[in-house]
């Protein structure tokens, strides 16, 4: 009897394979970073063909950690930084161009000119849920087909295909030109602006608006369901793939964030707040996503609203490779923790634009209320504030658009093991905030929907029972303080308005 099931995360700046047993706790793990490619101001890629040999590796390398063999596993969960897409040849596996990550502002243009059809930024929002922005998918796709030479007359030869990660990866290890699967899941759908979220398959009227011919498309399947076999002669191979979920829906679903009202914030490169609305589709009047949570095989759709951030850890990361402040991640909590506050210093990192609530893609960064007084660890604190701030304007719209206030955020990502910016989100937010013992949510989740799949779960009370909390920091700032803080950082945002055109 296989008693694991294991999980391929493939995320915007890693690749982790994470093997869990029946109690959603982590066997096996192993990890690889990819290369983060910029080539101009606002553009960000990846190499799909180094993604896919690092996924190839670290499913080596978990079952060699585990000391674990094939007949172990009873499936494989695929989770996947979303809107990040390729486009690849259907013959020869070979991607026409780099992978154009979410992060990635170049098809400003792009998104102008189709808002400028009728409907601005709200052209797409009644069918798909989403706004019109440089964030999504299907716009990703567009520029490719327009800029890569001879890209638009193979995609309408028919000869290529295109994808999310999740596409991507699935396709490769279910042969590739031999045979690949080219499927994705509802929720990664979700985020292209192509797909009707009410019928839950592709949009021809929008498709053809972004010149992206059908045939381009991968299938939509649910979440949770056996897609095909691993073909692939390496690690993993004849294990079914029966799992999908777009990272942050799997981080929902791995904090069993199952019931309707129910809510986490993930803080990795970018913070992403999702509300779990049940069968609802609520449609938001304050700047979030509406979006697909999960479906789990033939049940209902079950919709999140979102509020998604574009720039929380990656501001650290900023701090450690751009200006050199810090040698680690970890390191900022010192840095910080040696003053008293932010001296007055605020720091909107609006490096692609503003996402929600804003959705300002003309936004750039800016640090205000400088002084001679201000040092490093005031600037080190103001980006630690920043994540938070950034938070609970998200939590602010969540609010206003479900009318109901949210008692406490369970949170989970890479940011969350710095004590201080916990501490700080509880005294900003004035609701407590809870970390699970798991904090590897996004895997679990695609290794819960995957299980699910094959029986290895029996069902949703497995994951609610298996959730268990590690901490909880309660606010300490009295209201007060708490407003007059929050009206400064508001303040602070408004001076990254209207840098590009
Ligand atoms: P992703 O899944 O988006 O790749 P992770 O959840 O792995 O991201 O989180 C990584 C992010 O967390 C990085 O951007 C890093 O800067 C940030 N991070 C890691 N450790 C710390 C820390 N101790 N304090 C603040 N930020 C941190």
């Amino acid at each position: 009897m296989a008693k694991y099931v294991a999980a391929i995360d493939q995320g915007t700046t890693s690749t982790r394979c994470m093997i869990f047993d029946h109690a959603g706790r982590v066997v096996a793990v192993d990890q690889r970073e990819h290369e983060q490619i910029f080539p101009k101001a606002g553009w960000v890629e990846h190499d799909p063909e180094e993604i896919w040999r690092n996924t190839r590796q670290v499913c080596a390398g978990a079952l060699a950690n585990g000391d674990l063999v094939e007949a172990d596993i009873a499936a494989v969960g695929i989770t996947n930084q979303r809107e990040t897409t390729v486009v690849w040849d259907r013959k020869t596996g070979k991607p026409v161009y780099n992978a154009i990550v979410w992060q990635d502002t170049r098809t400003n243009r792009i998104i102008e000119q189709l808002g400028a059809l009728g409907g601005g930024q709200e052209r797409y929002r009644s069918v798909t849920g989403l706004p019109l922005a440089t964030y999504f998918a299907g716009p990703k796709v567009k520029w490719i087909l327009d800029n890569v030479e001879g890209a638009r007359a193979r995609a309408e030869a028919g000869d290529l295909l295109l994808g999310t990660m999740d596409t991507w990866v699935l396709w490769n290890a279910t042969g590739g030109v031999d045979g690949g699967l080219h499927l994705t899941d509802v929720t990664n759908a979700s985020r292209t602006l192509l797909m009707n979220l009410d019928t839950l398959s592709w949009d021809p009227e929008i498709a053809a608006e972004m010149g992206i011919p059908l045939s381009m498309l991968p299938e939509i399947r649910s979440s949770s369901e056996v897609y095909g076999q691993i073909r692939e002669r390496g690690a993993l191979a004849g294990l079914p793939i029966a799992g999908i979920l777009g990272d942050q829906q799997a981080a929902t679903f791995g904090q069993a964030c199952l019931s309707p009202g129910e809510a986490k914030n993930t803080y990795g490169t970018g913070n992403f707040l999702l509300l779990n609305t049940g069968t609802e589709k609520v449609m938001s009047q304050n700047g979030l996503l509406t979006t697909v949570c999960y479906k789990i095989g033939d049940a209902d759709t079950v919709y999140a609203l979102e509020g998604s951030i574009a720039v929380t850890g990656s501001l650290v990361q900023w701090l450690r490779d751009n200006l050199g402040m810090i040698g680690s991640a970890a390191e900022i909590e010192r840095l910080a923790g040696g003053v008293e506050d932010n001296g007055g210093a605020y720091f909107v990192p609006a490096f692609s634009g503003l996402f929600a609530p804003y959705w300002r893609s003309d936004a750039r960064g800016a640090i205000v209320g400088l002084t001679r007084f201000v040092n490093k660890g005031h600037l080190a604190r103001a980006v630690l504030e920043a994540t938070a701030f950034q938070s609970r304007e998200v939590i602010d719209a969540m609010n206003a658009d479900s009318g109901v206030a949210l008692t406490s955020l369970k949170v989970d990502g890479g940011m969350v093991v710095n004590e201080l910016l916990m501490q700080f989100q509880a005294d900003i937010l004035g609701v407590p905030v809870i970390r699970p013992v798991v904090n590897e949510t996004t895997a679990l989740g695609a290794a819960y929907a995957a299980g699910l799949a094959v029986g290895f779960w029996g069902s949703e009370d497995d994951i609610r029972q298996n959730w268990a909390q590690d901490k909880q920091w309660d606010p300490e700032l009295d209201a007060e303080s708490r407003e007059k803080h929050y009206k400064s950082w508001k303040k602070a945002v408004t001076k990254t308005f209207d840098w590009v055109d």
